[in-house]
């Protein structure tokens, strides 16, 4: 992918930036993980300790960050809904604090810069599926509001940034996305399932559980990021990355059953506020700019996140 880059990835040890740690370094780049292990977990980037071009460094991004770097990934903030419940304050603070201070890196040494927003921009979304000229519909003071509006925030930042100072920004709104190296106590309804059901407790449905997501695979969904930074410069997004299949809880559920072999049993507890009731993404953008698209289906990708979690 081009000559060797110095690369900041801001939330690296998390789930997904240890993935994009890992294929940065494959592909030949020097890696600055930077996290305050929040969330993210040093076993994440373990194996990626020893290798001459990967760093860590134990920060936080309510401070300001001085690194040389030729591109920025920001994802730190946490994603899970009772990770970011946990300290509301601070998960803004993050979103908000986080933006300024990368995008004052990137400003400072002519980085290009990409945002991990997120399908939350969409709210509880009225228009079905979800296409990037969709504003959303937010309640700005319930309690997934730190997050999602920090996300919408964070973005308009971005661009501002952008119109105001020429930063070269790139956004990408992610939808859900699971795999390996999640928390197995992340609280996010993937690992809860796949982690009920190998010890055979109870699968707890949240609601009816007809409340519909897309998952996306965390190779597809890092493949997809790795193109944005990438492409055209004058191409900022905001792009969706997210697999369209679309899935019910009670079907996912029935899927993580058949697929441990699992004794567990169902049973519902009440649906979280302002829980959205469908999410979907229309990829034809990244289809069009990015020639991307997941490959990989839920099933396979359940699989794969199932012998991740058994061998825990
Ligand atoms: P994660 O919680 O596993 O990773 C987040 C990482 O950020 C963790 O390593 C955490 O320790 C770090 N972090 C949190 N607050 C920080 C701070 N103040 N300073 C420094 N580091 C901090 O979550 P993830 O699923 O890997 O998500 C990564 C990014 O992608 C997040 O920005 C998230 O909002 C975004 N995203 C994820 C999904 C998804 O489905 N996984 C969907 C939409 C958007
Ligand atoms: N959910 C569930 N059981 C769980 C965890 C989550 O039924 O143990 C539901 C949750 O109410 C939501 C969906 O699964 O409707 C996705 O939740 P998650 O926290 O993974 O992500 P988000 O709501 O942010 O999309």
């Amino acid at each position: 992918m081009g000559k060797r880059k110095r690369i900041l990835i801001t939330g690296g040890a998390g789930f997904i930036g240890s993935h994009l740690c890992e294929k940065l370094l494959e592909q030949g780049n020097e890696v600055i993980c930077l996290d305050n292990l929040f969330t993210g977990q040093k076993e994440n980037i373990r194996p990626l300790m020893n290798n001459p071009d990967f760093e860590f460094v134990r920060h936080d991004v309510l401070e300001p960050i001085y690194v040389e770097c030729d591109q920025v990934y920001n994802l730190a903030c946490p994603a899970s809904p009772p990770h970011y419940q946990f300290d509301p304050v601070k998960t803004a603070k993050t979103s908000f604090l986080g933006a300024v201070h990368t995008l004052e890196t990137a400003k400072s040494c002519h980085a290009r810069i990409l945002q991990a927003s997120t399908s939350e921009v969409y709210g509880d979304p009225e228009v079905h599926p979800q296409p990037e000229s969709y504003w959303g519909c937010v309640n700005p003071h319930g309690i997934r509001s730190c997050y999602d509006e920090g996300k919408r925030v964070a973005e308009t930042l971005f661009f501002d940034y952008h119109r105001q100072y020429g930063v070269d920004i790139k956004v990408v709104r992610i939808f859900n996305t699971y795999g390996p190296n999640m928390s197995p106590d992340d609280g996010r309804v993937v690992s809860n399932f796949i982690m009920q059901a190998l010890k055979n407790e109870d699968i707890t449905i949240y609601g009816d559980g007809n409340q519909t997501r897309s998952f996306c695979y965390v190779d597809d969904l890092v493949e997809g990021l790795i193109r944005m930074m990438n492409s055209r410069e004058d191409f900022t997004g905001p792009v969706n990355l997210g697999n369209p299949g679309e899935f019910t809880m009670l079907e996912l559920a029935e899927l993580v059953l058949k697929l441990t072999g699992s004794k567990s049993k169902l049973i519902h507890k009440p649906l979280p506020e302002d829980d959205p009731t469908q999410r979907r993404p229309v990829i034809d953008l990244a289809k069009r700019e990015l020639s991307w698209e997941p490959k990989i289906p839920l099933e396979e990708g359940l699989k794969r996140t199932i012998a991740y979690f058994e061998r825990l």
